[in-house]
């Protein structure tokens, strides 16, 4: 039967609403920075201020206000956004806009601010799409250069001039083309050095996402595939469960009528028409085991296998099962044996129907996989409070590939289908299932053309009504 398997459905659209979340959580991660710099600027520009440099501080201070407020304006504009994916753009231009006035306000091409340009470039192309560091290089070279070129021309003054009674700088014509030159190119090599950093994590991104959305087609499968094999399987064990009820009947009724005539109920019989009754009261004998067996797995499968628990003694059971299987042990010709370490064992709690189907099942195996002359060794005894039965025999062993299958529903080993024995591969699952409805464990150790060993053990005090008392303790034991 299919196990009941916790299948967990991913969402295609969880990975969509991620992806916007993630693009808002960079937006948010954008502001922070840009206070971050905001406070840089204000100290540096302080700091040079009180150190001597001639700084327009009423400009700075307007410049760094719009900044704030254009910051303010962006974290709450960022959390109520339908359109995340647009705001980096409008971002790219008030910001470099504003850099430029820090820059103006600073020195022009003499301000300690420039490597701004190279942080908003970085950054938005790291955090945002493709397309904004090349526009934030084109946006940001061009005001850069306009500016450069407005000083230099004297359309816009030249507001700080730290080297006093030096050179002027921002009109040095081969140093301001130089410096103008350097800045476009660095600006150009750090938009395409971010920009291929940002398409390699974008490549890997891709395929993670692609590689999630095979895994969700496969679950989204795998969970529908499991869901019909659980019906099949259902309606499998329903229909044996009605199938072998059907058969049952009919079966039982063939019995008595075959037991009626060979008891010469209805006049004596040749011995040809006994030999034949007989054989034929044989196979039904077997297709009634086969139907009870094939009845106890689906009641097991369907956690219907009640168990009726009271104190039994297992030495018992186990001497009336070899008692009603000597015929069958005789006819296969095997040396058996049977030892029971003490001549009376403690009382457990067991189901003694059902404790009389494994001891037979186990019995029935082995002398059914050992060949003439082998031997089948039986023994029952105590072993640290819990009763050990064990079975070893000489017979065909089971092929060390196939042992992980054992107690399998329908399992048979090929050594065994090759020798064209009878079998259902029902008799260890049901087996497995008992003993452990006892609490006990049934473990084997077999080797291919040597023969096995199986053994189980059932603990003394069961699940079973296990007597609390004195008055029931002393009456169990006697
Ligand atoms: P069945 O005997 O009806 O085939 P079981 O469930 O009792 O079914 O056993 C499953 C398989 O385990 C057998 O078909 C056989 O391959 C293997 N097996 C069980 N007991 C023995 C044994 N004593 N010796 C060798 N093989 C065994």
């Amino acid at each position: 039967m299919v196990g009941a398997m916790a299948v967990k459905e991913f969402d295609k659209n969880e990975v969509n609403k991620l992806s916007a979340r993630e693009q808002l959580g960079r937006l948010n991660w954008s502001v922070t920075v840009r206070y971050l710099v905001i406070i840089v600027i204000l100290i540096l520009t302080l700091l040079g201020h009180a150190l001597g440099l001639n700084y327009d501080l009423r400009g700075i201070f307007v410049a760094v206000s719009l900044g704030l407020i254009y910051n303010i304006a962006c974290s709450f504009v960022y959390t109520n956004t339908r359109y995340p994916k647009v705001w980096p753009y409008i971002g790219i231009v008030i910001d470099m806009v504003v850099i430029t006035f820090i820059v103006h306000y600073t020195g022009g091409i003499e301000s300690v601010f420039l490597p701004l340009y190279f942080l908003q470039i970085v950054g938005s192309n790291v955090h945002f799409s493709r397309l904004a560091g090349p526009i934030n290089f084109i946006f940001g070279g061009g005001i850069f250069l306009l500016l450069v070129f407005l000083e230099f021309t004297g359309k816009l003054s030249h507001l700080v001039q730290p080297y006093t009674g030096g050179v002027l700088i921002y009109q040095h014509q081969t140093y301001v083309t130089m410096l103008s030159f350097a800045m476009i190119s660095f600006m150009g090599i750090s938009t395409y050095r971010s920009g291929y950093v940002v398409r390699s994590l974008s490549t890997i991104e891709k395929k993670l996402f692609e590689v999630n959305e095979e895994l969700v087609q496969t679950n989204r499968a795998f969970f529908v595939a499991n869901r019909r094999l659980k019906e099949i399987d259902e309606m499998k064990t329903e229909f044996i469960s009605v199938a072998s009820h059907q058969m049952r009947t009919p079966l039982s009724a063939i019995k008595w009528v075959i037991k009626m005539l060979l008891d010469g109920d209805m006049g004596p019989l040749n011995v040809e028409q006994m030999d034949l009754l007989g054989k034929g009261y044989q196979s039904n004998e077997r297709m009634i085991l086969l139907i009870n067996d094939l009845l106890n797995v689906s009641r097991i499968e369907e956690g219907r296998f009640q168990y009726r628990f009271s104190r039994n003694d297992l030495g018992e059971i186990v001497q009336r099962v070899i008692e009603e299987m000597q015929p069958d042990i005789k006819a296969r010709g095997v040396i058996f044996r049977y030892q029971q370490s003490m001549s009376i064992l403690p009382k457990a709690s067991i189901d003694e129907q059902k404790m009389h189907l494994v001891v037979q099942n186990l019995i029935d195996n082995a002398i059914k996989y050992t060949p003439k002359g082998g031997k089948v060794e039986v023994s029952l005894g105590l072993d640290n409070d819990q009763l050990r039965f064990k079975i070893a025999d000489t017979g065909a062993g089971i092929p060390a590939r196939q042992q992980d299958r054992i107690f399998s529903k329908f399992f048979r080993a090929d050594n065994v289908i090759r020798m064209q024995t009878e079998g259902s591969g029902l008799g260890l699952f049901i087996v497995k299932n008992i003993v452990e409805g006892h609490q006990g464990e049934v473990t084997f150790e077999s080797k291919e053309g040597v023969g096995s060993t199986f053994t189980f053990t059932l603990p003394i005090e069961g699940r079973g009504p296990v007597p609390g008392t004195s008055f029931e303790k002393f009456m169990s034991s006697i």
